[in-house]
């Protein structure tokens, strides 16, 4: 587990801008679970990050200075930037948002990155059938909330599994889950899963592993479908755990279990945020943010993911928009 020795912050001036060049002022940073990859030289999809430079991330930020035709002084942008006050971009690693479509905050989680992960999981490999049972562990948090919800949409069946009783009952009295099991405190998570899911499990989205995943690898339906999104509860260990074999149950049941990156379906962005900006604007999808205000608490809001303090998306509010 990472804690605020891992970090330093430090002053330095506002860089000034060439031709092609933004200034970009940050109003929201987005602190994301798979940064905890990057602090770590393991083989990755992601390059490690290096130690004495700064940490790279997503945040949405206003356009203070251009001398670059792209960019308009006082829009909106969003990227991967440094998790800093200010940013210099020549334009390639940021995209403009349109605040008339939706808050720009949005462009950090249901409109970004985390609700592509959702759309493409859930839609290109999971392929839900209406009365369908969808399982989602990880349910409350900024991927997990976002797939629940297109399985409503889809006609599923819908099981969240998150770590509080605030956060079941936010899935289901505000998102409309059918249920939700706290793995923290229920006795048995294989019986609750059972009474949960009477005919069994068809899909599972799959954002923690560990033994959270083994309990509901017994409940998997022919031919299911297990979305492997994240493993956060093995990404602070030396060693991941060793869990239940499952081989032998895909095998019997005929079933897909498939990882997968969002950046693997870049191809397919524009459909994920045009449906996506559809279902927001259509009252059919909602958001839940958790916001944390002061640039000098960035690293704890990072920390607090692995504590589960976030229901909603993590954000850190720097500025005023
Ligand atoms: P969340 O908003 O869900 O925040 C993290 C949550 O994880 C916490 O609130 C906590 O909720 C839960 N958690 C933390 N530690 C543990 C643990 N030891 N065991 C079980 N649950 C734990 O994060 P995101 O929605 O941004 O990400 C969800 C998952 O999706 C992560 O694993 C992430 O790495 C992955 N991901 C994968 C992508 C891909 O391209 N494949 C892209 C984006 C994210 P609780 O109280 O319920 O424990």
């Amino acid at each position: 587990m990472p804690d605020e020795s891992n970090f330093n912050t430090i002053d330095t001036d506002i860089p000034e801008i060439k031709d092609g060049e933004v200034l970009v002022r940050s109003v929201y940073i987005s602190v994301d679970p798979y940064m905890r990859g990057r602090m770590s030289d393991a083989k990755s999809y992601a390059e490690p990050y290096k130690v004495g430079e700064p940490i790279i991330g997503g945040i949405v930020g206003q356009v203070m200075a251009s001398k670059n035709t792209r960019f308009e002084v006082n829009s909106y942008v969003e990227g991967r930037m440094e998790w800093a006050e200010y940013n210099v971009s020549n334009g390639s690693n940021i995209r403009r948002l349109k605040p008339e479509l939706a808050p720009v905050s949005t462009a950090l989680h249901v409109l970004g990155m985390p609700g592509l992960t959702a759309y493409f999981g859930l839609l290109h490999i999971g392929q839900p059938k209406e009365g369908e049972t969808v399982v989602i562990s990880g349910a409350s948090g900024a991927v997990g909330t976002i797939v629940g919800q297109i399985a409503k949409l889809k006609g599923c069946r819908v099981v969240g599994i998150a770590g509080s009783a605030e956060k079941c009952e936010f899935l289901t009295n505000e998102l409309g889950f059918d249920a939700a099991i706290n793995y923290k405190t229920t006795a048995n998570l294989f019986e609750a899963l059972k009474d949960a899911c009477p005919n069994g499990v068809d899909i599972y989205f799959d954002n923690v592993g560990g033994s959270v995943t083994d309990n509901v690898m017994k409940l998997i339906n022919f031919q299911s479908r297990i979305i492997i999104c994240g493993q956060i509860s093995q990404y602070n260990l030396d060693k991941p755990e060793m869990g239940p074999r499952v081989m032998d149950k895909l095998l019997k049941t005929s079933s897909l279990m498939k990882g997968f990156i969002v950046s693997d379906f870049a191809e397919h962005n524009k459909e994920g945020l045009v449906n996506l900006t559809k279902w927001v604007q259509e009252g059919k999808i909602t958001y839940r943010e958790n916001i944390v205000e002061g640039f000098e608490n960035t690293i704890d809001a990072f920390l607090g993911l692995f504590r589960g303090e976030n229901i909603g998306k993590q954000l850190v509010k720097v500025a005023d928009e």
